[in-house]
């Protein structure tokens, strides 16, 4: 027989990926397709749900073509997708009834303050959906569309109108309509699903006045979602694998056991702990959510998560607004020509900080600068200052969870930064693994798929096949790092003062 392989269609916020991955778990090659992203209005982000699926499509079947590729060569499809991005849409005609509403829209944040203001409410979601209400979640976005689209009540309420999150709508139109499904990775992220009892949960689809008909059926991430059967793309080929990005990226990095944990250094970080069969209520604010299972566990797995809302993003800082460097990769070379940053601080606040401290008003600072400050020194301090915020969100998770993260698995755009990597190994003192694909999110897509399709037998197989991961290990004296700690603690409360 000849070679086979899975594919990953990685649905992400500004472009549609399809990726063919071996049985060595390889990524062989890839198409990726932008879409546009739409402002309608400031804080507004819309998605149009047709070039999400026609980017998603295109990528899919220009890789099968530039391989020559048929549905016999193809095990199984997974799918990571854009988390709490929402869509409506009628299933006589598949037409969605308005654009995506983006997981980054702020359209709904007086519903939510309405709706989840009082404290008992936000303690009965907090309790129920582990997360803390927010419109950056689906539910309250379900409900603006019912609201203000004309006649999308009625509809919705006649049975007539289908939600669903990325993945979902991807399903269902590659399935020819047949499968209305997500996963409980997508599904934890609506605040509509209790992560507890594995349901959709009636007083929050009360709450947020969501017709239960219009819900997706919970199927389990690694397992069967149908099968191709779409005008142009070979039919017959097993969806078997599901889950929200940061979930794969967790199961792509092999963290399937409890106390496993890795941070994704995108535009924004992203950590997750793995926490077993426990959900652990955290006391920092932090989320709690499902994490996406091989198919032989049998119970619900929980992840702590928590996240850096500007990460890699102060890199594009320095890059388009300072000046400073050309490229984020450039970061690198620069802020090695000078030993450490002179005690200059950048706490890239643009947008208040998140955990632990959780100040929405604080703004950026640079602080510390003396006439000897120059562009090196800036620069670094800008790179360093991603690093003190996931130490600070690190810290955070392993007082919620109480035990320590000893290897933090690492991946995302600015983790390739060995600086980055190796003064983040510093100043936590843990070991950091870079493994050496960090397409990550793709890779867990595939994982699932492929465990549940057969093309993997088991988690071992997995992670028997990651080999020389690139491990960073702290050389600093602690003396020396907590200094450096106690001086962005300083900087940190400046921005807040
Ligand atoms: P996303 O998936 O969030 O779009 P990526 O994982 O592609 O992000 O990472 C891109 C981010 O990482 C950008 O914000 C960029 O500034 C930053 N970045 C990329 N390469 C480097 C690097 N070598 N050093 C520092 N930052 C980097």
């Amino acid at each position: 027989m000849s070679e086979r392989f899975v594919i990953a269609l990685d649905q992400g916020t500004t472009s549609s990926r399809a990726v063919l991955i071996d049985h060595n778990a390889q990524m062989v090659d890839f198409v990726q397709r932008p879409f546009t992203q739409i402002y309608p209005q400031p804080g507004w982000v819309e998605h149009n749900p047709q070039e999400i699926l026609f980017s998603q499509l295109g990528s899919l079947t220009e890789l099968l073509a530039r391989h020559n590729l048929t549905e016999k060569d193809i095990a199984g499809i997974g799918i990571d997708n854009q988390r709490e991005t929402t869509i409506v849409w009628d299933p006589a005609t598949g037409q969605p009834i308005a654009n995506a509403i983006v997981w980054q829209c702020r359209r709904t944040a007086d519903l939510v303050q309405r709706l989840c203001g009082d404290p008992s409410v936000a303690k009965m979601v907090r309790e129920k959906t582990g997360l803390l209400p927010d419109a950056y979640f689906s539910a309250s976005k379900i409900a603006w569309l019912l609201d203000n689209i004309d006649g999308a009540r009625e509809r919705a309420e006649a049975g007539e109108l289908l939600f669903g999150t990325v993945d979902t709508y991807l399903i269902w139109v590659l399935t020819g309509g047949l499968v209305h499904a997500t996963d409980p990775t997508n599904a934890s992220r609506t605040m509509l699903y209790n992560i507890h009892e594995g349901a959709w949960d009636d007083e929050l689809l009360e709450l947020f006045n969501i017709p239960k008909p219009m819900m997706p059926e919970v199927r389990p991430s690694s397992g069967s979602f149908g099968e191709t059967s779409y005008p142009g793309v070979p039919a017959g080929i097993p969806i078997c694998g599901v889950a929200g990005d940061q979930q794969a990226s967790l199961f792509g990095q092999c963290c399937f056991a409890s106390g496993q944990a890795k941070n994704t250094y995108g535009t924004g970080c992203f950590l997750l702990m793995h926490t077993g069969a426990e959900a652990i209520d955290s006391a920092n604010q932090l989320v709690t959510t499902i994490a996406a299972s091989a198919p032989d566990v049998g119970h619900t797995e929980y992840a702590l998560e928590g996240s850096v809302f500007v990460g890699g993003a102060v890199m594009q800082w320095v890059r388009d607004e300072l000046g400073l460097i050309h490229t984020a990769a450039e970061s690198e070379a620069l802020a090695a020509t000078v030993p450490n940053t002179g005690g200059v601080y950048v706490v890239p606040a643009f947008t208040g900080l998140g955990a632990p401290w959780w100040e929405a008003d604080a703004r950026g600072t640079i602080c510390g600068i003396t006439r000897g400050t120059n562009r090196a020194h800036l620069v670094r301090a800008a790179l360093e200052s991603i690093a003190y915020q996931v130490s600070d969100l690190v810290h955070a998770m392993e007082a919620d969870a109480g035990r320590p993260i000893d290897v933090l698995n690492v991946d995302g755009g600015a983790s390739a930064n060995n600086l980055l990597m190796q003064f983040q190994a510093d100043i936590l003192d843990r070991e950091l693994h870079r493994p050496q694909n960090i397409e990550t999110t793709a890779l867990g897509a595939a994982y699932l798929a492929g465990l549940s399709c057969g093309f993997w037998k088991n988690t071992e197989e997995l992670v028997a096949m990651r080999a020389n991961d690139d491990v960073f290990t702290a050389t600093m004296e602690r003396e020396q790092a907590e200094e450096l700690l106690y001086g962005w603690a300083k900087a940190v409360k400046r921005t807040i003062a």
